[in-house]
This record gives C-alpha cells, sequence and structure tokens, in this order.
C-alpha cells in the first residue's frame, strides 16, 4: 500500500510539472504569499509563496517567481504579514464526541457551579417539559467558588433540580469519567436509596445515603435508558466536527476510537456529505467486532484522502485523576493502589496480531508507567511471536503521560510514535504531584524534553472534547508547560516552538503514515495550510497565548475564514 501511495505521488509530481510548463492552462488555482511560510522542509525551511493547483502543491519559492505563474483564474491570497504553517494534524481527539458537543450546554471551563445551573435554567426555558437536557466538559477544578451545597468536593443535585423540576438533565464531567444527574433523570433510571454501587462504579451519596447527583464511572450507565431518548443525527454530528476542525485551523484529525458499526455509519454519511478535513480513524470495538468488520471496513476506505481508517485502539489502563493509571509504584496520595489494567492483556496481544494482519498501525492508551512498560512489553512480545521488525510499524502509545525512568529510551528503540497532548500537561499539572509525589513527576510525568532527545517522535494534540479542540493551548502548553495558575510545570520538559510546529505538523503526518503527502510545504504534497495572524516561531510568550487562526486550507480550498477577516 505505501509503495502504491509513493508511486501515486510521484506521479502527481510529474503531472504537476508538466501542466505548469505549458502555460495557460497550468496556470496555479491559488497563491499565497507577503506572509512567513514555513515549510517544515528541512531543506527549505521558509520559502516566499506557494502555488496551489487543484488539491496539490506546484510550487514553492521566491514570491517573485512565484506571482509570475499566475493565470487569469488564479486566485492570489496576499497574506499581509501572517504566519503559513503546514495543515495542522490533531494526533488524538474524539471526532463524534466534538460534534455532539455542539449541541449539548457546552460546559468547558465554565467557572462555577452556580453558573451551569443558570446555563440549565436558560435551556429549561427554551425547552419543552419532559426535554431532555444534556450538557458536558464541566470540571469540579475549574470553579473558583464553592457550589452551595457540597459532597465531597462535588456538588449536590438540589439547586439543579431545583430550576429543572420537569426536564431530566445530564451532564458529562470534563473528562467523560462521571455524569451528573438532575432529580428527574435519577428518578426516570429508577435509581433510589436501595440501588447499589454497579461494579466498577459509585453512586456519590449524601449524608442521608441519598444519590447526591453524581454518577462515577461505570455507575453513569445507570442514567443510560435517560439518554437513549437522545439520539442525535450523525450527518449533523459530523458536520459540526468537521466544522469545529476547521475553525480551529486542524486539516487532519486523528480519531483515537471509534466501533466498528459507528465507522461503517460514517462512511455512509461521508459518501454522501464530504467531509472537508481529513479524517483519520482508530476502530475501538471489542476483537469479535474487529475480526467480522476490518475486512469490511477496509475495502471502502481504500484510496480516500478524506476518510482512513488507520488503526485499532485499546486501553491498558484508567486516568491519574481518578487513581485508575495503573503505576509501578503506589499513588501518593492512596498507597493502598498502585492503579489497575482495565483491558486484559490477552484480548490487547490479539488486537496486535489484527493490526498486523490488516495492516493497520496499533495503538494502546497508557497513562501509568507501569501501563506504559506493560504496553511496550506486549508491543515486542508480538513482534517476537510474528518474526516481524516491529520498529518499522510505527505502533502507538496514546497519552504515555508516565514512563518509567529506565523505559523512556525503549521509545525510539522500539520505533514507537508517543501520541501525547501538551494540553493535558498544564491542566493536570497542578495536581498531578499530589498523585505520584514530586519526584516522580519530575521524573517521569509527560517528559517530552527527555523522549525528543532520545529521537522519539512526539505527536501532539487535545484529546477533544475532554479539552477544546483548539490546538494553540497544546502549542502553548508544549514549550511553555505554564498552568493556569501561571506557574510551570517542570518547564526543564518543555520542547522548542519549532519542535511543538512539527508535532502538529511533519511528525504528526509521520504519526499516521501521511508524511509523503501531509506535514510539509513542498512540491508534490497536498495543498493543507493553517493560517495564523502572528508568527507561531517568533512572538512572545505573552502574544503566542492570544495567537488566532485566521484562515484554514484543505486540498487548496480556503474552507474557513474567521469573522475579523
Ligand atoms: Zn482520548
Amino acid at each position: 500500500m505505501s509503495l502504491n501511495r509513493l508511486l501515486w505521488t510521484a506521479g502527481i509530481v510529474i503531472l504537476s510539472l508538466i501542466f505548469t510548463a505549458c502555460g495557460n492552462n497550468g496556470s496555479p488555482d491559488l497563491i499565497l504569499h507577503n506572509g512567513t511560510i514555513i515549510t517544515m522542509d528541512e531543506n527549505r525551511p521558509e520559502v516566499g509563496a506557494v502555488a496551489v493547483l487543484d488539491d496539490r502543491i506546484v510550487a514553492v519559492g521566491n514570491a517573485e517567481n512565484i506571482l509570475a505563474m499566475a493565470g487569469s483564474a488564479t486566485t492570489v491570497i496576499d497574506l499581509e504579514g501572517r504566519f503559513v504553517s503546514p495543515g495542522f494534524i490533531e494526533g488524538h481527539a474524539h471526532f463524534t464526541g466534538v460534534g455532539v458537543l455542539r449541541m449539548q450546554l457546552d460546559l468547558l471551563g465554565i467557572e462555577s457551579w452556580q453558573e451551569i445551573v443558570a446555563m440549565v435554567e436558560q435551556a429549561v426555558a427554551e425547552a419543552e417539559d419532559g426535554d431532555l437536557i444534556l450538557g458536558r466538559g464541566w470540571h469540579q477544578n475549574d470553579w473558583t467558588i464553592e457550589p452551595e451545597r457540597m459532597v465531597g468536593d462535588l456538588p449536590h443535585h438540589e439547586q439543579l433540580s431545583a430550576v429543572s423540576p420537569n426536564n431530566p438533565v445530564i451532564l458529562t464531567h470534563a473528562s467523560g469519567h462521571m455524569r451528573f444527574a438532575n432529580a428527574y433523570a435519577m428518578e426516570m433510571a429508577g435509581v433510589d436509596n436501595d440501588t447499589e454501587n454497579p461494579r466498577g462504579g459509585e453512586i456519590v451519596r449524601d449524608e442521608t445515603g441519598a444519590a447526591a447527583g453524581a454518577f462515577r464511572q461505570r455507575a453513569s450507565d445507570l442514567l443510560q435508558s435517560v439518554g437513549r431518548s437522545w439520539s442525535p443525527d450523525l450527518a449533523q454530528v459530523m458536520r459540526n466536527a468537521n466544522e469545529e476542525s476547521l475553525r480551529y485551523g486542524i486539516t487532519t484529525f486523528g480519531d483515537a476510537g471509534t466501533s466498528v458499526s459507528l465507522i461503517e455509519q460514517m462512511i455512509e454519511v461521508h459518501q454522501s456529505n464530504p467531509l472537508s478535513v481529513r479524517l483519520h480513524l482508530m476502530v475501538r470495538s471489542s476483537n469479535e467486532n474487529l475480526r467480522d468488520g476490518l475486512p469490511r471496513i477496509a475495502g471502502k476506505i481504500e484510496n480516500d484522502p478524506y476518510f482512513t481508517v488507520s488503526g485499532i485502539k485499546k486501553a491498558i489502563d484508567g486516568a491519574l485523576g481518578t487513581h485508575g493509571a495503573w503505576m509501578v509504584d503506589p499513588y501518593t496520595d492512596r498507597p493502598e493502589t498502585s492503579g489497575f489494567n482495565t483491558t486484559p492483556l490477552e484480548e490487547i496481544y490479539e488486537a496486535g496480531e489484527l493490526s498486523l494482519e490488516h495492516n493497520l498501525q496499533m495503538a494502546v492508551h497508557a497513562i501509568g508507567d507501569r501501563g506504559n512498560r506493560e504496553t511496550m512489553d506486549l508491543y515486542e512480545a508480538i513482534w517476537e511471536a510474528h518474526d516481524v521488525d516491529g520498529t518499522a510499524l510505527r505502533w502507538r502509545i496514546e497519552h504515555a503521560q508516565n514512563l518509567h525512568p529506565d523505559d523512556i529510551p525503549r521509545l525510539s528503540e522500539l520505533g514507537l510514535i508517543a501520541s501525547m497532548q501538551g494540553v493535558h500537561a498544564t491542566s493536570d499539572g497542578p495536581w498531578v504531584p499530589q498523585r505520584i509525589g514530586e519526584e516522580r513527576s519530575r521524573q517521569s510525568a509527560y517528559v517530552w524534553r527527555s523522549l525528543l532527545d532520545e529521537g522519539t517522535i512526539i505527536i501532539n494534540g487535545t484529546d477533544a472534547p475532554v479539552e477544546r479542540l483548539d490546538p494553540l493551548p497544546s502549542f502553548y502548553g508544549s514549550v511553555t508547560r505554564e498552568m493556569r495558575n501561571g506557574e510551570q510545570f517542570f518547564p526543564e520538559q518543555s520542547m522548542s516552538r519549532v519542535e511543538a510546529l512539527r508535532s502538529f505538523t511533519i511528525d504528526g503526518a509521520y504519526g499516521i503514515f501521511r508524511e509523503h503527502d501531509l506535514g510539509s510545504i513542498e512540491v508534490g504534497k497536498l495543498a493543507d495550510f493553517t493560517i495564523f495572524d502572528r508568527n507561531l516561531l517568533t512572538v512572545s510568550d505573552d502574544e503566542l497565548r492570544d495567537a488566532k487562526v485566521t484562515h484554514t486550507i484543505v486540498g487548496g480550498r480556503v474552507v474557513y475564514t474567521s469573522d475579523d477577516e
């Protein structure tokens, strides 16, 4: 397949050269000039202008020469000093999750429970009695004032239920690992004082033993019957996610896990309403469904530059916040536990074999240092058993959040991709040392400097909708390690600006086997560009924080222009 792609790309290059040579017909469709155009091509890091024909880059060079190629049908964009980067590649986020978020109350970053209650009150006023009200993205750590009534560090449902007496309300936590319900929703779900905690979950209870509103982990499944009355239109969900991507300058979206059946539905939608962001999906299903579904999905996506099923995803552990990350040594703040393994290792091993069989990239979510170590051991065991050179396979570790110092060099030795999210370090930073102590945080948490120094390829992302899909906070966090409180989380692990840009462009492309046609501004590559209002490589940290995307170009088409333009 990769040889095919190579030949195909070579063909396009030759074709483009012929077109360029024959004048009138071959004049470019689009020329960008008069800005800072950073190519991420080491041989030619910056150019004065770039020309596009159809969906490919046909020329780069100094502005005078490129402008001379313009014909009567050429659109010439004067960048007026703006900054052009190869199109940004989101390494790990959740496409339908992003789309669904736009159909719910968006609670990301809301600074108090009182404000959330007011948003629900407003939604109730606009809804019919009985309509389900959904929201997502709240996080108690974001709140600057305390809720009036609390249970532990969480609110009691009382206030929320008072403003929504005739509507079920379900509000999902930013992490996705907890849901919050009002009294009406809990009644619909049949939850009362006698309802027992399901395995792997907890109904948070007040001092009287009554459910207080929050449902942790698996307990939130109890609310599923309430949610069933809501089935959003998939075409709308995908349209939303597509728009959201382009708005934030994302030209390629790496989706970190969608089921076989949902991917099949998405392919159908895409065939009638084509996406304009390039979507790369990892399949996340039971091994049985993978075995059954992979041959079907793989056949459908061949050679579509906008829809690719590129990998298989499994999770070896949970999250650090909930003490679910699988650690080598016990947690500092809960010494009785070292976290746990969430998917049986045999299941992950089998999925790795399926990856080999179907020529897909294997990806494992691993947060704790034990989870990361076990993932690497497992990869090695699979390669050995099948006698393959795994180092060429670019298998991935999603998050790679805590790495034991002994394991840091192993990623580059094994040729693994570290799929990390800059913004996680700065969002989680304030409480990481509480979980695992100062020393382990320093040595093992989000150690991207150490990884880069070992030669590991890091790809960046946001994990949206856990965080907003905006890549700039991740870019900013990657280079400053500055947390919301203004302090830095072990700044010695920062990336340089260029490294951060690589992680979103050329390295992002390498992370999905697309470096032959994405990730840099070179003749023959797809014409994907993200244009910013300022130079991401040279402005001060303060100015970087306020950078904005002004245009997004995918396949030579301007698919987003900001309102201020
Ligand atoms: Zn994720």
